[in-house]
């Protein structure tokens, strides 16, 4: 008695969120706290799988990750610009540097 009423479920590891039978759900503040990582590839499967689906079927969700994208798009693009002009510099002179002193 007692032992077989309740049987030990595995410990489903979730960053957030909660088991609906072995379906993660997560609301909205997981997202929010997730898609950081989300975005970064950063999380495992099937709390990324569950923030997707979560966000396909909400509004607010779909809007918060379209304008964290764009955001996230923007800062990457500007950096992306204003590293060649400086790393052209450098690899040019990297090189150099090298051959003279492999040289010698
Ligand atoms: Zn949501």
């Amino acid at each position: 008695m007692g032992i077989g009423a309740r049987i030990p479920r595995p410990v489903q590891r979730a960053r957030a969120g909660h088991f609906e039978g072995n379906a993660l759900m997560l609301r909205c503040r997981d997202v929010v706290e997730l898609l950081v990582e989300y975005l970064d590839d950063q999380l495992d499967p099937a709390t990324a799988g569950a923030l997707a689906a979560h966000v396909t079927g909400c509004e607010e969700c779909t809007a918060f990750t379209n304008t964290y994208r764009k955001t996230v798009q923007a800062l990457r693009q500007l950096r992306e610009e204003d590293l060649p002009s400086q790393l052209r510099d450098r690899l040019r002179g990297f090189p150099n540097r090298q051959t003279d002193s492999g040289r010698v």
